[in-house]
């Protein structure tokens, strides 16, 4: 079986302002569904730090804050959903994000689409103080956060002793710009979602296990539903 044959597998897409808690949510909800989560920022950062040719061709792109062109992660995206871990769904982080990778990305999952959509809000003041405080380890991955993790403020982490930096995509005009671009691009994708009933709108404010049980009921509801 492979995921286009597949009928029953959960195809996910989390939406949410940089800095929402997406990744947080996405690694929770993969963990319970048993499917991958796949962040392209995350795989955009392995082939930066790879320093691969087509590594330093994004890397240049990312550092300014810009988006990727939509026949690169065309590429990227469409290689990722064919590796056999995703037989039975996936959780899709970062993408789609224009309208043309919206589109892409329904005519790679026909004829059953996207499962469902989730919108996790933030305002906007609280996903600035967010992100400018967040730091991540250069080895493991690992996420912390200034004011509320020591490894944030000793720069040495906690699980694997790595060096504990600010991605350079996470300063204050950085995250201003891809405010902006989200608001630009992806924002219209939500009201996409929206009209087919695809998109659960979630308060992303809170603490992060509550929110991701809610995010299971919503989507036990709507898997309901549709069967
Ligand atoms: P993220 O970790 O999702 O915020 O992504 C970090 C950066 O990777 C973004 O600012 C973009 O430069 C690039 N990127 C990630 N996903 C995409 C995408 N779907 N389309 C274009 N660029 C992307």
């Amino acid at each position: 079986m492979s995921l286009a044959t597949n009928s029953a597998a959960l195809r996910l897409i989390v939406f949410g302002r940089q800095g929402a808690g997406k990744g947080t949510q996405a690694v929770r909800l993969a963990a319970h569904y048993a499917i991958p989560h796949i962040s392209t920022g995350d795989m955009l950062r392995a082939a930066a730090a790879s320093g691969s040719e087509f590594g330093q061709q994004v890397k240049a792109i990312m550092d300014a804050g810009s988006l990727v062109s939509d026949e690169i992660m065309e590429g990227v995206v469409a290689a990722r959903l064919e590796q056999p871990d995703a037989v039975n769904g996936f959780l899709l982080d970062g993408y789609p994000r224009t309208p043309g990778q919206a589109e892409f990305l329904q005519r790679l999952l026909a004829p059953h689409g996207v499962s469902m959509a989730i919108n996790l809000e933030v305002p906007e003041d609280v996903v600035v103080e967010r992100i400018t405080g967040r730091r991540v380890c250069s080895e493991c991955g690992t996420t912390y956060a200034l004011g509320r993790d020591e490894s944030a403020t000793s720069g040495i982490c906690a699980k694997c002793g790595g060096a504990v930096v600010q991605r350079p995509d996470d300063t204050e005009a950085a995250v201003r710009k891809r405010l902006s671009l989200y608001a630009e691009s992806t924002e219209p994708l939500l009201a996409w979602f929206r009209e087919r009933n695809l998109l659960a709108d979630i308060n992303g404010v809170g603490e992060p296990d509550a929110i991701a049980a809610e995010l299971v009921g919503i989507i036990e509801g709507h898997s309901a539903n549709e069967a």
